[in-house]
């Protein structure tokens, strides 16, 4: 009686504890001590467990790609559509062949440039990708962190870790191993704090399986650098940039509300003077109908709002700088309680695309001209 009583709290202790490991130094190289750790944790992916870890871009919700279980175990610990794909994270280019039934020109140039770093290509999947993985698709995303623990990681588990963000699905993607335990606690086994990502918003990702090459999701690796590289023009799915037009976005992720706080958010576009005097007035307005209101603008904005919260994310053109904030702020306005979420437009040119793309899919594909 008393050893299955024991048996049995072991147990239930076993399912809600998250481990934490802290990186010792996140800015320099990895310790002894990090990499005896994080081969453990590779262990417990290769048994089929889930780890969420340190990326340049956001915090990964980890699990072995090439097992069926392990994808069905993360779209269940995300709550995540199960039509959404994964992309897998490698660790070294010669690990591509397994995954994928040709290798373009084009990929093995954009890999040279770009990886490790910020970009994800689609590419044809091979039979050994379980269609658990690439949300029943022939393609599969795959992509090279640039961040030593989560290379390291990827090494110890076997050289596949299918990792969407490790936030529940719909809210805005986490930046700390903090905002990835609010959501993830009790729900994955590990999770590796790595401190804060240096980048902030997700990667971008290109099609080179498809009829023509294209961006499916803007991100820090704008067109033009793709462009330079391939000598072509790279464009951007057309779906993605006005939610109007009646054609499906060819990313599915791209296709739900998405990096969403409780409030309702309001992107508001226009010059920028326009863009202030637009958001004071609905901020009036809000007041007058009793709701708890947040700003989240540029610096020099910051002190000129009569909001109940505001948040700064830098000078209004430099979308890198409020990239690197922007989940926070959002999350911020969650624990704040705010109900009605104003934006000002940061930068259109290069990155600005990819977080006007991101505040869009927070909006649910709405937003107010000044
Ligand atoms: P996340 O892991 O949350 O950053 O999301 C990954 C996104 O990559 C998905 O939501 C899809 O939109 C996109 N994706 C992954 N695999 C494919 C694929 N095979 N074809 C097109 N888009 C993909
Ligand atoms: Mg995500």
């Amino acid at each position: 009686m008393e050893s299955s009583q024991a048996l049995y709290l072991r147990t239930v202790k076993d399912i809600v504890d998250t481990q934490v490991y802290k990186i010792e130094n996140p800015e320099g190289p990895l310790t002894e001590h990090d990499k005896e750790k994080i081969g453990e944790f590779g262990l417990i992916i290769k048994r089929g467990g889930l780890v969420a870890f340190p990326t340049e871009t956001v915090y990964g919700l980890g699990g072995d790609a090439l097992n069926a279980s392990s994808s069905e175990k993360i779209y269940a610990a995300k709550g995540r559509p199960s039509d959404n794909p994964l992309i897998v994270h490698i660790c070294d280019m010669k690990d591509l062949e397994r995954i994928t039934e040709d290798i373009p020109e084009d990929a093995v140039k954009l890999a040279e440039r770009f990886w490790p770093g910020p970009l994800t290509m689609i590419l044809r999947a091979s039979s050994a990708v379980p269609r658990r993985t690439t949300g029943g698709l022939d393609t599969v995303a795959v992509r090279m962190p640039d961040n030593p623990s989560a290379l390291e990681l990827i090494r110890a588990a076997g050289g596949y870790i299918a990792a969407p963000s490790a936030n529940l699905s719909g809210k805005p993607s986490p930046t700390t191993a903090v905002y990835v335990l609010e959501d993830m606690n009790g729900r994955i086994d590990a999770v590796i704090d790595g401190g804060e990502n240096d980048i902030g918003i997700e990667s971008t990702i290109i099609d080179l399986a498809g009829d023509k090459i294209q961006v499916l999701r803007p991100g820090y690796i704008t067109n033009k650098m793709l462009s330079d590289v391939l000598g072509i023009r790279v464009e951007t799915d057309p779906a993605l940039l006005d939610p109007g037009c009646s054609k499906r976005p060819k990313a599915p992720g791209m296709r739900y509300r998405h990096y969403a706080p409780k409030g309702e958010v309001i992107p508001v576009r226009g010059t920028p003077e326009k863009v202030y005097e637009h958001i004071c007035q609905g901020l009036e307005n809000a007041r007058k109908s009793g709701l708890r209101s947040g700003v989240i603008c540029s610096a020099d904005n910051a002190s000129r709002y009569e909001a109940d919260i505001v948040r700064h994310a830098g000078s209004l053109d430099d979308a890198e700088a409020a990239a690197h904030v922007f989940y926070t702020a959002l999350r911020d306005m969650d624990d704040e309680g705010a109900e009605i979420i104003y934006v000002e437009n940061f930068t259109d040119l290069g990155f600005g695309e990819a977080l006007w793309n991101r505040l869009l899919k927070s909006a649910g594909s709405k937003w107010e001209e000044a």
